[in-house]
């Protein structure tokens, strides 16, 4: 995850650069520029505070589509879109302790719990758990009808095999990727 913060900004002129000027946004929080050497400071001082404001903006939207409401708000979309909006439930959270599944469903209680390691991911593999947990609502079980309901979500083979390889690669292989 990127620094939401901006802590530092580090200037480094270049002889080679003619034009434009480059910035990245290190882990560590710094934000480092690289400047054409002739660049008035001036002018270069009002292109760092426009990237500046970019980029912790860009941060801050990154942060909020993590958020409980945001997953929250999908769930409400996906819900509409995909079962009618006839689903209901009592709470959907992400959660840090979930290590052996990417998310999980009490259906007697009406929650939803995804493991908070989704919100690394692409958005349309998150979906596709949460359609996967929002259709356990509905069928406790992996049964036939169970996938027909998930198979709704038009991404459903690419995320599983997605998060399959993920399984595999960080050695999880062999747990059902998604509970
Ligand atoms: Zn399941």
């Amino acid at each position: 995850m990127l620094p939401m913060k901006i802590e530092k900004v580090e200037i480094i002129r270049s002889a080679k650069r003619t034009k434009s000027v480059s910035a990245r946004l290190r882990g560590d929080g710094v934000l480092e520029v690289r400047a054409p050497a002739k660049l008035p400071e001036k002018e270069l001082e009002q292109v760092i505070a426009k990237l500046q404001q970019r980029i912790e903006r860009r941060a801050e939207q990154a942060s909020a589509s993590g958020s409980d409401e945001a997953l929250l708000a999908r769930a409400h979309e996906l819900n509409q879109e995909l079962f009618g909006g006839r689903l209901q439930w009592n709470s959907i959270l992400y959660v840090d302790n979930q290590s052996h599944c990417w998310g999980s469903c009490t259906s007697s209680l009406g929650t939803i719990r995804l493991s908070s390691r989704l919100r690394e991911l692409p958005p349309w593999v998150r979906d596709y758990v949460l359609v996967h947990e929002l259709a356990h609502l509905e069928e406790p079980n992996h049964s036939a009808s169970f996938w027909s309901l998930c198979s709704r979500y038009p991404l459903t083979e690419r995320a599983r095999g997605y998060l399959m390889a993920l399984d595999h690669l960080q050695g999880r292989e062999g747990s059902d990727e998604t509970c």
